[in-house]
């Protein structure tokens, strides 16, 4: 199958130091991605520039075959959803309001939002749990729920490509696990590709098709779990000491600081 979403030697610098460089990634419809480095290793950057938000100033990014740079902005939120990292909002808007938002690229010029629209915005409420909520304000919301919310704007949108950029940070056990749930039935129901920047190690181990661990910018190595979670990648990235074993119920690598 051809990649929906390619990186071809890309470098992205915001000031004169490359925040991100040589970057060359494959990624095919249906694949769940687990993108992993310490701090500042260029994991939201690297999100940024697959949203098209930053425009890279080395090589280049396909989207479907086509580079990037050709399609308009409202072309590439019908394809591409991020679930950004921070997310602030001006005004009060209510959770149903806030997932309206992610319908946007589907809609004409001046248009409202119809039934349709309507009924993938409580679609996606369901699908996050967020049922309950639809009537409260945004700033109301605690970390976790404003989260999901956000998740389900991004489902909202429709996209073929979904990013989350640590938004199971402050999730709960429960949540963590339901919202892994929810992006890997995406991939193998919808066919939608996902990259999701997490520091749950073993959480996205178990999940992902794929990994990439990240080091200045760089990719130190990508493949399945099982390659990528190894003590040298992990004590050479991290700079810590760690045990890898397997997860009991599922196989999949499992780290342990010493
Ligand atoms: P991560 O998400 O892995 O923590 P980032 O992609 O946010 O890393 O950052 C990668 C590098 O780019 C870091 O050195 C960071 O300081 C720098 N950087 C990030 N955002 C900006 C910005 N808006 N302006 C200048 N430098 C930035
Ligand atoms: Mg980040």
């Amino acid at each position: 199958m051809d990649p929906i979403l390619s990186f071809k030697n890309v470098g992205f610098r915001y000031d004169r130091s490359w925040a991100m460089r040589n970057l060359n990634l494959d990624i095919r419809p249906g694949e769940l991605w687990g993108i992993l480095g310490p701090n500042g290793s260029g994991k939201s950057t690297l999100l940024s520039v697959a949203d098209g938000i930053l425009a890279p100033q080395e090589g280049q990014v396909l989207l479907e075959n086509i580079p990037m740079s050709s399609f308009t902005r409202l072309a590439l939120a019908g394809k591409v959803a991020m679930v950004a990292q921070e997310s602030y909002f001006r005004f009060s808007f209510s959770t149903l309001e806030v997932v309206l938002m992610g319908r946007f690229p589907h809609l004409k010029r001046f248009q409202f939002e119809g039934k349709k629209d309507i009924e993938v915005a409580f679609k996606a409420l369901e699908a996050t749990d967020c049922l309950e909520i639809a009537q409260r304000s945004i700033h109301e919301l605690s970390g976790g729920e404003k989260q999901r919310v956000l998740i389900a704007r991004a489902l909202a949108q429709e996209p073929t490509i979904i990013l989350l950029d640590e938004s199971t940070s402050f999730l709960d056990l429960r949540y963590k696990k339901e919202i892994f749930d929810l992006i890997f039935s995406l991939t193998r129901e919808r066919g939608v590709s996902v990259l999701v920047v997490s520091h749950d190690i073993d959480l996205s181990a178990q999940y992902c098709d794929r990994m990439v661990m990240l080091k200045g910018g760089r990719i130190h190595s990508t493949g399945v779990p099982a390659d990528v979670i190894t003590v040298s990648n992990i004590e050479s990235v991290y700079g810590c000491q760690v045990i890898v074993d397997k997860n009991p119920a599922k196989g999949s690598p499992r780290v342990s600081l010493v």
